[in-house]
């Protein structure tokens, strides 16, 4: 086995790491964890630490770690057949039965899925489905996308004009033309305190019409939304905002894409987060989840109404111009159908629906009073807690004392990992779904520590 300080030096000297402080890494002032094993909710890295991992890895190892049913299967699957590739009718046993089980779970009035790697070319498929679809329907203007400010969708070219965060756009000319942003359904930091949550989830729909009055509806393709903004702050939305979001969508024949990334197969404790919310979308994004990331793999759930068009898109033009040479790759197939029957044997789905709201409910229990916590917030195994400077005067820290990373290193030093979200004082947890009552109590007796330690 390699040496760790050796590790470490190559690590400096060769590895561009996504999300990083380049210089800070190269000079050695950020840390390098080795991440070497991981069961259950916990990881452990090559110092010796074992870590209650309450963020899931990037909130996507949703079974827990050191599930053997998948690694078999993955095993299997690569000594019979690891690569065959998916263009012009192929598949695989594991690719056509994900795909079937996929749509089982999805929600009503959808098609097929098509399958990528990753939940940013998942999202580039779907505009540039939006797109085809419009100009099959001789609809050549009707082009742009409307996301939300916070969104999180990815960071390609287009993903990343979609994401609503300025770390992904400043520096990078992002975000592209066509991509739009409207509010964020974030009630906690709403314009005006006086708002009710109607009269915000009024002001959300007043904006979104005066976006789409200023461009014209016959020049906007779609809205896309994640049912509960994630890397934005993890927000649930107020009562409501769906269901009047939509409205307007339909008035101006606007597709919804909903961006289950983070949601799909059972976060919010029911299989989609769009079946929690009453979302009816034309286009659903799924990665994370589906796999639990033991294999990269994404899809994109497309309804009936756009289905329709692309198959008489096709009709006159050819195949589809789209395609990956790893789109629905059998390892990734293979552990997707292993992950997805696993959370329905081991009932992951009630769990995180149960488990998850004792959590929450635990979260503000211990935290809600404190005099820096503006807001204890959640849904099923999600849940952020958001630090306040002054909150009889609504007040946020100055960002630059960095209250949020503060708390995430002073909870790390105490053997958990939550994530210090990129926008605001916010300390997320999205745990594995398999998590227990006793494990969200040892994370939340924890925070409370690590809260005290940081803001008394
Ligand atoms: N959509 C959402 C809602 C996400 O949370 C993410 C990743 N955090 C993405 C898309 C992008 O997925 P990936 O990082 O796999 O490209």
């Amino acid at each position: 086995m390699l040496r760790n300080d050796l590790l470490d030096q190559w690590d400096r000297e060769n590895f561009f790491h996504p999300s990083t402080h380049l210089a800070q890494h190269a000079r050695g002032e950020t840390p390098n964890r080795i991440v070497s094993g991981g069961k259950g909710v916990f990881i452990e890295d090559r110092d010796g630490n074992r870590l209650l991992d309450a963020f899931a890895g990037l909130y996507c190892v949703n079974v827990g770690y050191g599930r053997p049913e998948i690694a078999e299967a993955i095993a299997e699957q690569a000594k019979e057949l690891a690569y065959y590739h998916a263009y012009v009718g192929h598949g695989t046993e594991a690719s056509i039965t994900l795909a079937k089980m996929v749509l089982e779970r999805a929600p009503q009035g959808m098609s097929k899925v098509y399958f990528g790697l990753g939940g940013s070319d998942a999202n580039e498929t779907n505009v540039k489905l939006t797109w085809y679809y419009n100009n099959i329907l001789g609809r050549p203007e009707k082009k742009k996308i409307i996301s939300r400010w916070r969104g999180y969708h990815g960071s390609g070219l287009v993903t990343g004009s979609l994401t609503g965060l300025e770390l992904f756009h400043k520096k990078f000319d992002l975000p592209l033309d066509r991509i739009l942003h409207t509010e964020a359904p974030y009630y906690f930091r709403r314009p005006d305190a006086a708002m009710s949550e109607a009269d915000f989830v009024a002001h959300c729909v007043a904006e979104l019409e005066a976006l789409i009055a200023r461009e014209g509806a016959d020049t906007i393709a779609a809205f896309i939304g994640e049912p509960v903004l994630g890397t934005g702050g993890i927000v649930p939305p107020p009562q409501g905002y769906w269901q009047a979001i939509q409205a307007v969508l339909e008035k101006h024949d606007i597709l919804l894409i909903a961006d289950e990334v983070v949601t799909g197969f059972g976060r919010l404790g029911t299989m989609m987060g769009s079946d929690h919310y009453g979302m009816k979308p034309d286009i659903v994004t799924i990665a994370k989840g589906l796999t639990s990331a033991y294999a990269p793999l994404s899809g994109s759930i497309i309804g009936d109404r756009v289905w329709t068009v692309l198959e008489q898109g096709t009709d006159e033009n050819g195949p589809i111009g789209h395609g990956w040479t790893y789109s629905a790759h059998p390892i990734g197939a293979a552990a997707g159908v292993a992950n997805l029957k696993l959370i329905d044997s081991l009932g992951l789905v009630e769990n995180a629906a149960e488990t998850g709201a004792y959590f929450n409910a635990a979260m503000s229990d211990a935290l809600a009073d404190h005099s820096h916590v503006g807001e204890v917030r959640g849904e099923g195994m999600l849940a952020a807690v958001e630090f306040m400077d002054d909150k009889d005067k609504r007040t946020f820290f100055d960002p630059s004392k960095k209250v949020g990373p503060a708390v995430s290193a002073a909870l790390l030093k105490r053997g958990v990992i939550a994530r210090a979200m990129p926008q605001g004082d916010i300390l997320g947890f999205a745990p594995p779904l398999c998590l227990t009552p006793a494990e969200a109590d040892e994370i939340v007796s924890k925070t409370a520590e690590a809260v005290a330690e940081v803001l008394g």
